[in-house]
């Protein structure tokens, strides 16, 4: 089996009936990147930026996340890069920053929320991925977004920044695609408003299930609600990718549902662009996906979405499969 992967290492992906999808990984630091290339992934879905910011004493300077953010997009070589700018709170905990502490911090302030709240950590962040655009393909994708105001409000801190690098005669590139994050259920509700002004999304089930089904994702003893195949979150996901292809934008995945052997077949019918995983999953994945026949799966929606419990929906897509 591993020498049927290895086959496929530099190869595109398409579906058995010829249709091409994009295999694209999940990383924490520029040090992901050789694992990602030796594993064939056509980009970087998502490059989790919080590891520059976590196990130390202080901030990174821009020049350092400038140092990182061009360390990926070179080895990368102008295979598409979506950068996430800083999602702190919630699991993730900065001590340095002295927030304070809440009841519930999923529901909190984190993510881009925190971002817009303090422009002074979040300039050098856009500052440092600006200047880094010119040494690659980089998309720069907002997390936690749950209003259309929140998502122009970050884009323009965006575009000043690009405007006063200008200024200083930096290099910026001229066709940065800028995106968010789907994790919250107002965001997958309204996607077709948000289609009109973004220019992709990127599906994060991680948080998407735990906010729909109401189920903290680190709390074992609601585990049982955390459901993937539930049709609720399927239903927001058709809804997500209907949305963009209706604005000619590309949809991503980049929680770890689009990694499972499970999943990707629904998803694949439902027409996701994009599915960012785990390095060593990219390989299983492209030789999964080189055996399904995308219109079969995608003439089976209907039906999917409209299954009431996760149980039925998993029971026929394993016999779908088969
Ligand atoms: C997600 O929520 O699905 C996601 C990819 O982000 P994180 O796991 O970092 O919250
Ligand atoms: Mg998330």
């Amino acid at each position: 089996q591993k020498e049927e992967w290895a086959k496929l290492k530099d190869e595109p992906t398409f579906s058995a009936d010829g249709e091409q999808v994009e295999l694209a990984a999940n990383i924490g630091t520029p040090e992901d990147v050789a694992g990602v290339l030796n594993n064939g992934g056509e980009g970087i879905g998502l490059y989790r930026t919080e590891f520059l910011y976590m196990g130390k004493n202080e901030l990174p300077t821009e020049d350092e996340q400038f140092d990182a953010y061009k360390s990926v997009l070179e080895q990368m070589q102008g295979k598409p890069v979506v950068v996430r700018t800083l999602d702190i709170g919630g699991d993730k905990e900065l001590n340095y920053l002295d927030l304070p502490k809440e009841l519930n911090p999923f529901l909190g302030f984190r993510a881009i929320r925190f971002c817009l709240e303090n422009e002074d950590v979040f300039r050098p962040q856009l500052r440092a991925l600006l200047r880094a655009s010119a040494y690659g393909n980089l998309k720069i994708m907002f997390p936690m977004i749950a209003t259309i105001e929140e998502f122009r409000q970050a884009k323009a801190i965006l575009l000043d920044e690009k405007e006063a690098l200008l200024k200083e005669g930096k290099e910026v590139s001229d066709d940065i695609e800028v995106g968010i994050m789907v994790e919250i259920p107002s965001t997958a509700v309204i996607a077709k408003q948000f289609a009109k002004e973004v220019d992709f999304f990127s599906v994060g089930t991680n948080d998407l299930i735990q906010y729909t089904m109401a189920a903290d994702r680190m709390n074992e003893q609601v585990s049982y609600l955390y459901q993937p195949y539930h049709p609720a979150i399927l239903n927001l996901i058709n809804n997500v990718i209907e949305a963009a292809h209706s604005e000619d934008k590309w949809v991503g995945m980049c929680g770890e549902m689009a990694g499972e052997p499970l999943a990707i077949p629904i998803l694949l019918g439902l027409g996701l662009d994009e599915f960012s995983m785990s390095a060593t999953s990219i390989l299983p994945a492209r030789t999964q996906l080189k055996q399904l026949h995308k219109k079969q799966l995608a003439s089976n929606k209907d039906k999917i979405l409209s299954m009431g419990t996760a149980e039925e929906v998993l029971e026929f897509v394993n016999e779908l499969i088969k």
